[in-house]
């Protein structure tokens, strides 16, 4: 079968794979979609540590063509995903109290793991979430990831209807944090990015405030225009983002960080000590939000702006993503 490799000169190689036999709790998904996030280029780039030779992919939608033994949780036919969270230990402290995600056993598609950017995918079928009747599956892979990342961050933000949210970076996640600030939680929304066509989609999807972090302090008029956000949710793979970040806040505000520009950020510890800021990391969701984040989608409250592509082209689809060129999310289409 077809898939997209990472490989030792940090470019991405088509390649014909075979799959291994299902094991014990496992299934063979047929691949529908999956789309192109910004970690993937982060994991072809060797940014997490050099990862050669894996399938890359964790945006995966595909049909369950085959079950192994003892799976009870999906049949075939079945539509599911393939998500960053791939498989917790399912016994310790993080797996056992609602944060499997930081399990320290954890497996990762398309980084520790064969992922999704193929005609076929294995998947544990307890961690392989279901898609729900009416949701479309090139939609539902931006979900896979973009959107659960996004939802669950929201949530972490502890944004509350009516209070204000500055979110950092409007690309595939971005976009997606956005439309479950508003539609979802009732936030009132500041998108911030430094490219004007995301900043014009974010005001298409509704965004009270828009600010180009190029021309503007974005801190600044935050302040000046609303005293302050309640709370940011970073996307942007740009330090500076996180650091504006800082100094958006009201006091009492909380970061949650989501991007992952391989820095550090500043961080002035009067700053942090005497406006009570927080800062928090939030990565994907459980597989419990992945459900809630397809939800909404399937009920029409949060719509990704998908575009349909073929695996030959994945290079070139890196290559727009990190110039910026990418509103909402590529996805390689493996239907044909
Ligand atoms: P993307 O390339 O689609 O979007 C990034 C956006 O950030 C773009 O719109 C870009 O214009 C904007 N940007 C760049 N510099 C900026 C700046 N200085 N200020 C404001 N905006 C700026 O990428 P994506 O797929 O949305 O992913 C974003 C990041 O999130 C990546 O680092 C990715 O690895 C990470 N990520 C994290 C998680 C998690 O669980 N925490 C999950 C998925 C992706
Ligand atoms: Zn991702
Ligand atoms: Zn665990």
């Amino acid at each position: 079968m077809k898939a997209a490799v990472a490989t030792k000169g940090h470019d991405v190689a088509i390649e014909d794979k075979k799959l291994r036999k299902l094991e014990y709790g496992e299934a063979l998904l047929g691949i529908e979609y999956c789309g192109v996030c910004h970690t993937d280029l982060h994991v072809k780039n060797g940014d997490f540590g050099e990862v050669p030779g894996i399938i890359l992919g964790h945006e995966g939608i595909g049909i369950v063509k085959e079950i192994g033994p003892g799976v009870t949780s999906l049949k075939v036919g079945d539509r599911a995903s393939v998500a960053w969270f791939y498989k917790g230990c399912g016994h310790c402290e993080y797996c056992l109290t609602g944060r499997e995600t930081l399990c320290r056993n954890v497996k990762n598609a398309g980084y520790t793991v064969d992922g999704a950017m193929a005609e076929e995918c294995i998947v544990i079928a307890d961690y392989s979430v279901k898609v729900p009747e009416g949701l479309d599956p090139a939609v539902a892979s931006s979900i896979t990831c973009a959107g659960v990342t996004t939802y669950k961050a929201v949530k972490v933000s502890g944004i509350e209807p009516g209070e204000w949210l500055a979110i950092y970076g409007l690309g595939g996640l971005g976009n997606l944090a956005l439309q479950y600030a508003k539609n979802v939680f009732n936030a009132k929304v500041i998108a911030v990015d430094i490219n004007e066509d995301q900043l014009d989609f974010a005001k298409k999807l509704g965004a009270d405030l828009v600010i180009n972090s190029k021309t503007e302090d974005a801190a600044k008029v935050i302040q000046e225009k609303v005293g302050g956000a309640h709370a940011a949710v970073v996307t942007a793979v740009a330090k500076v983002a996180f650091n504006s970040a800082v100094d958006a806040m009201r006091a009492g505000g909380r970061i949650v960080a989501v991007g992952l520009p391989p820095e550090s950020m500043d961080l002035n510890i009067p700053r942090l000590v005497l406006d009570g800021i927080e800062v928090v990391g939030s990565l994907v969701g459980t597989r419990e939000d992945l459900k809630e984040a397809f939800q909404f989608a399937a009920e029409g409250k949060v719509k990704p702006k998908v575009t349909k592509r073929h695996v030959e082209e994945i290079n070139n689809i890196f290559d727009e993503m990190e110039h910026g060129k990418i509103t909402g999310r590529m996805v390689i289409d493996f239907t044909e």
